[in-house]
């Protein structure tokens, strides 16, 4: 596709400015392909992982359109609700929000757990434009009555599969009861399998579908290998992997929140710096950990699947699977942390013999086999046999029942 600018996209000035501040100078495909439909209104459904700019996707037509309508916006209700599954990821949406917005007066606010609730209660009565929220803290403040959802206009629910993984849909089908039947709804999802695509026909009318590098194309610009090992040396092996000092950056995947944990113990005991990331942290060990790895202080940060979902640290060399996930587009979602932005990157996994199918699936999933290095100290005896790969099953195509609308996300020209 062509390189679309940001000025193409008629953005308003202020705007542009923050995001030329970025360094960004051209659209990413998702961006390019979004922002036009919800200028125009329309519902969106965007297939998209986390790296592919989809926050600027609907954070740039979202600050356009609050900065662009009639002014004063008083009293601040909030307009926008951007409903997220973790909160690094909402997180990481406010800071967009406070990058992209720092020229127009829109005021955002995060809500999630794990902190104090008191506040985001004097956030929320102070006024904002944008609330960002995670499913449950956002119920715990609709309970308490601190805010009501009757005044959104534009509802945003990114990372549509990791909130059904999470055991969310209950949470965000509530949350979706409170928002007016009279809105502009865009959901992101980094997969699409049935469930997903049905839950969107029920909150989105007639969407436009956008669809973005599929896992495959981000998965061919990573170097990936596997190490077969017993499970009992993996952590000896970790200690021998990581002697290589291009290593400047891994990121090492476990199965469980308590193997995060030894994995962490061992690798300090060796005096490597290395720190945990996962549910069972506060929310300060979090933001410790991340920052630690941000800034180089730690040089291998151990995470699980779902912690590690929307970290945005840039310049991750290695992805390490200490264990191999049991879901094979975790996979792809993991190795994915190691090409950000155009980049490339190293996947190494480890892989026992309790693991042989779960990497079966995986080489179906990428459709390619990961090479096998022999040559390493730990190699398992036991051997691996490949299957004949098959092919991916087909997407269905997806109805929705009619609403009319108004038009959500129009620029104040048009408006
Ligand atoms: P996201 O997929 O929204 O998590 O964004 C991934 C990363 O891409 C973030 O670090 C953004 O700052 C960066 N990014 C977003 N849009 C662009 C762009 N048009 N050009 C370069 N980098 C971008």
């Amino acid at each position: 596709m062509d390189k679309t600018t940001f000025s193409q996209l008629r953005l308003m000035e202020p705007i542009l400015r923050a995001v030329r501040e970025q360094g960004y100078e051209n659209t990413t495909p998702i961006q390019a392909q979004a922002i036009p439909h919800l200028r125009k209104g329309r519902d969106l459904l965007g297939i998209a992982q986390t790296g592919t700019g989809k926050t600027a996707a609907f954070a740039l037509p979202i600050l356009d359109y609050l900065a662009g309508g009639p002014e004063p916006r008083r009293p601040r209700r909030p307009s926008v609700l951007v409903l997220t599954p973790t909160r690094e990821l909402a997180s990481q949406i406010a800071e967009s929000f406070r990058v992209y917005g720092r020229y127009v007066d829109v005021r955002h606010m995060v809500a999630f757990g794990g902190v104090g609730q008191a506040p985001q209660v004097r956030a929320l009565r102070r006024g904002v434009d944008v609330l960002v929220a995670t499913p449950g803290r956002l119920i715990d403040l609709i309970e308490q009555r601190h805010v009501d959802l009757g005044s959104i206009e534009v509802f945003v629910l990114d990372e549509a599969d990791r909130m059904l993984d999470m055991g969310f849909i209950h949470a965000v089908r509530k949350i979706i009861a409170e928002l007016p039947r009279d809105r502009q709804s865009v959901m992101f999802s980094a997969t699409m399998p049935k469930d997903i695509a049905e839950f969107a026909n029920t909150i989105l009318y007639k969407p436009q579908r956008v669809e973005v590098a599929p896992p495959a194309t981000t998965v061919e610009r990573v170097d990936q290998s596997v190490l077969m090992v017993d499970k009992a040396d993996k952590r000896a092996l970790l200690c021998e992997v990581l002697r290589d000092s291009s290593i400047e950056r891994a990121l090492v995947f476990t199965r469980t929140k308590h193997g995060a944990d030894r994995v962490v113990k061992h690798l300090r005991r060796i005096g490597e710096d290395a720190d945990a990331i996962h549910g069972n942290k506060a929310q300060g060990a979090r933001e410790r950990a991340l920052d630690g790895f941000r800034t180089g202080r730690v040089r291998v940060l151990v995470a699980t699947d779902i912690a590690a979902r929307g970290i945005d640290v840039r310049d991750v060399t290695h992805v390490i699977n200490f264990d191999l996930p049991n879901v094979a587009e975790n996979y792809v979602h993991r190795i994915g942390r190691t090409a950000r932005a155009g980049r490339s990157g190293t996947a190494i996994s480890f892989c026992d013999v309790s693991e042989h199918g779960y990497l079966r699936d995986i080489e179906k999933a990428v459709r390619c086999e990961v090479p096998i290095v022999e040559n390493h100290p730990f190699r398992s005896k036991t051997q691996y046999t490949r299957m004949a790969a098959r092919s991916p099953a087909k997407r269905k195509a997806s109805k929705r029942p009619s609403r009319k609308r108004r038009p959500r996300l129009t620029s104040a020209s048009s408006r």
